[in-house]
């Protein structure tokens, strides 16, 4: 679960962009290469749109408090909600979210991301308004790893991690708890609270804190 791997990989990234990135410069005079460089203008948006899509289906979005959920289908939704298992023993927010039989998933699942993300929050004392923290939940092992490889060009060795970059938390449905979510949830708070980000082992160091304790 930890995410070390992703957040060195992340800053090689990072850092090699920063060496010169692809650009499309055109030659004067070339005509036909201009209007290919145009040309790659408009296919480029498509393909990143079409990467949306995941075995030949569209990411549905629920959108809470402080989240943005995008998943596959709606037993996704059902198996996140199953995953997740907040009920934080006597734990003010977590106390009455749990296992409330006959309630919409979506709605359940909406309040118990919510209330983790609080109770990070209330963990790490940072309360800061950031951005909506975006939860990328991929339908199985094979598409999270997919995933991670598109961005990272590299074999998947982790089970979940959070990418700063595009402020997104990526999840395998059938692999994930309330911990997990908490911990990467961790990152996404501590990434944005202070005005620069602290080193990755401290970081660390405070999510699995927070994993750790969510409960108490
Ligand atoms: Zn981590």
């Amino acid at each position: 679960m930890c995410c070390s791997a992703a957040m060195v990989v992340s800053l090689l990234q990072r850092s090699r962009r920063g060496k010169g990135g692809r650009q499309c410069v055109p030659f004067p005079g070339i005509k036909s290469i201009v209007a290919a460089s145009l040309l790659l203008l408009f296919i480029l948006p498509a393909a990143k749109a079409a990467g949306e899509e995941i075995e030949g289906r569209q990411w549905q979005t629920v959108e809470t408090k402080h989240t943005i959920i995008r998943y596959n289908s709606p037993e996704d939704l059902k198996r996140l909600n199953r995953g997740i298992r907040f009920s934080a023993g006597n734990h003010r927010i977590g106390s009455f979210l749990s296992f409330q039989h006959g309630k919409d998933p979506a709605e359940e699942l909406m309040e118990k991301v919510d209330a983790i993300f609080e109770r990070v929050q209330q963990i790490l004392d940072m309360r800061k308004a950031m951005e909506k923290v975006v939860i990328n939940v991929y339908h199985n092992s094979s598409q999270l790893r997919a995933a991670f490889f598109q961005i990272y060009r590299q074999p998947c060795r982790i089970r979940a991690w959070y990418r700063y970059w595009n402020n997104t938390i990526y999840l395998n449905v059938r692999d994930l708890h309330e911990g997990m979510l908490a911990h990467e949830m961790a990152h996404a708070i501590i990434d944005h609270y202070m005005v620069v980000r602290p080193p990755r082992a401290t970081a660390e160091i405070l999510a699995r804190y927070v994993d750790q304790h969510l409960e108490e």
